[in-house]
């Protein structure tokens, strides 16, 4: 399933980092490698399987006919964790972004232009209902990474600087970018863009 090998692709064995880097390669076990080796250079290991996991995923969103059914992204593998602890959150998060990349899929999200994505994040960053993504393993992080851009691809950059809000459960770093009805009886703060 996902990725077929055997068939070269049209736009080249490439992957293009969240960065806006471009790793170039001959073959897809190259193009694993040099993800690694990228990722290795930013103190993130991952395994062979995650970097063509996110190669994957990437180039399913590029190229469909390449890939024969799009692969869940696999969270099984996520810590058990106890409601309200970070890494519930980290969970929720993962779970929400994981909807939205199957919507892009669908095609049935839109987005909001650079300047309202930036505004809100701005107000995201200052909000203390906002918490960044510590310790998280590397599963939780190859899956970050990799429906983020499922998510974004070919729209936007998710914001790096922003974690994911303990409130809507979401990850602001693409949440920011979608064009969504704001949600309803939550105790926002006053200037929250995502509520009403
Ligand atoms: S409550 Fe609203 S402003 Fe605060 S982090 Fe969540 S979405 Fe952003």
């Amino acid at each position: 399933m996902g990725l077929n090998r055997n068939i070269y692709p049209q736009s080249g064995y490439v992957y293009y980092t969240l960065s806006g880097a471009k790793l170039v390669a001959t073959s897809w076990d190259e193009l694993a490698k040099k993800l690694q080796e990228f990722k290795k250079l930013q103190g993130q290991n991952i395994s062979e399987e995650e970097a063509f996991a996110l190669i994957e995923e990437q180039v399913c969103q590029r190229e469909p006919l390449m890939c024969r059914e799009r692969r869940p992204v696999d969270l099984s593998n996520l810590h058990k964790s106890t409601p309200g602890s970070h890494q519930s959150h980290v969970t929720r998060a993962l779970a929400w972004l994981r909807k939205k990349a199957l919507e892009n899929q669908q095609r049935v999200t839109s987005k909001v232009d650079q300047d309202q994505a930036e505004s809100r994040a701005e107000i995201c960053f200052k909000c203390p209902l906002m918490s960044f993504y510590v310790n998280t393993c590397s599963t939780c992080s190859a899956s970050l990474h990799q429906l983020r851009e499922a998510v974004l691809f070919g729209t936007g950059k998710p914001y790096k600087n922003l974690g994911f809000c303990k409130l809507t459960g979401e990850d602001l770093g693409v949440a920011v970018w979608l064009d969504e009805e704001p949600l309803k009886n939550l105790k926002a703060p006053s200037n929250c863009w995502r509520c009403k």
